[in-house]
């Protein structure tokens, strides 16, 4: 397949991405996928996926994306490391520029997921590498047998303070309501460590470094109205969430008011003819691998039909 040229570029390497090129290749339509940044996106910085249907005993994130990526590349799909860095959006046909190079194309189908979201507060980039991360997984060794807090109250933030549990001595997860978000089953299981301590209705006002720029812990103030509290600690998690990857489509293509790209009802196609979106970047609610790939199935086919609809 190769040797033709690409009828879809595919944007990103995650479990949408990789569905759709599955599904183009099988379908005998030439694609090329670019890999992204974080090739194997988010899953590739998480341990142990559970509720991937058809692993009854789990499997590694980054396991399952290379067995993705491997059928991908098994029906053809021409796999590229690097990133997509526009798309021209007049069209059919669109121009894409990636690698270093411009490709015209009728149809693309953007499957670039999202990004951890920082606290944004001042001096906050000071601490990167430094103590700050946003991926337990990739950073909690560095922390062994030492104090570390969490910040959020969604299942990311209960899942992240449950494995550092497991690493460090105590774990603060700090939540700016009395009320977390995540889910009943991730609840239990971090309540259930007890090296997880709760700070409730708190967030962090400032990070506090040590004389070699070291975070040392952090400053946490009262969302109602107590006095702020200082949590020693040499590591600390955001977990507070993602933001769509869709600076590349420079504002060309409807957003919602968070971000997320806009698809038609029940559908894939996003506000330009041609255009797919799958994956997290389309998907505000239910951003699990499986619905991922799912709606990466779903932008294949309905990219197919409409080529064939079109005759291009
Ligand atoms: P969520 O959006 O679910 O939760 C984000 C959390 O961060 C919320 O508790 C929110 O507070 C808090 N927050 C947001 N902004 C700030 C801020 N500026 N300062 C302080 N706190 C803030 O994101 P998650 O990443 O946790 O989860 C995303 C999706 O992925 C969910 O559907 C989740 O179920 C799923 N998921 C599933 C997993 C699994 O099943 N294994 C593992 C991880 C995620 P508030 O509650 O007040 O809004």
């Amino acid at each position: 397949m190769s040797e033709r040229s690409p009828k879809v570029i595919i944007a990103g390497s995650g479990p949408a991405g990789y569905t759709a090129a599955i599904y183009l290749s099988r379908a005998n339509l030439p694609n090329l996928l670019f890999e992204g940044l974080q090739p194997g996106g988010q899953l590739t910085i998480t341990t142990d996926v559970e509720n991937f249907p058809g692993f009854p005993e789990g499997i590694m994130g980054p396991e399952l994306m290379e067995k993705l990526r491997a059928q991908a590349a098994r029906f053809g799909t021409v796999i590229e490391a690097g990133t997509v860095d526009a798309v021209d959006c007049q069209g059919p046909p669109f121009k894409v520029t990636a690698g270093g190079r411009t490709y015209t194309v009728p149809a693309v189908i953007v499957a670039t997921g999202s990004t951890a979201r920082y606290l944004h507060l001042p001096g906050e980039d000071a601490f990167h590498g430094k103590g700050l991360s946003a991926c337990a997984t990739c950073d909690g060794f560095f922390y062994r047998d030492q104090d570390v807090v969490v910040v959020g109250g969604g299942d990311t933030a209960l899942e992240e303070a449950t494995y550092l549990s497991g690493i460090c001595r105590k774990v603060t997860l700090v939540h700016r309501r009395d009320e977390l978000r995540g889910s009943a089953i991730m609840q239990q299981r971090a309540f259930a460590k007890p090296n997880i301590e709760l700070a409730w209705s708190r967030t962090i006002e400032a990070y506090l470094p040590d004389a070699q720029g070291m975070l040392r812990g952090v400053r946490l103030r009262s969302t109602k109205g107590e006095p702020p509290i200082e949590v020693a600690c040499t590591g600390c998690f955001i977990a507070i969430g993602h933001d769509p990857n869709t600076a590349f489509l420079a504002g060309q293509l409807q957003l919602d008011a968070n971000g997320y790209l806009v698809t038609k009802p029940d559908r894939t196609m996003t506000s330009v003819e041609g255009i797919f979106a799958c994956g997290d970047v389309q998907d505000p609610v239910w951003r699990q691998g499986v619905t991922a790939a799912g709606t990466g199935c779903m932008a294949a086919i309905e990219c197919e039909r409409w080529l064939f609809a079109k005759g291009l």
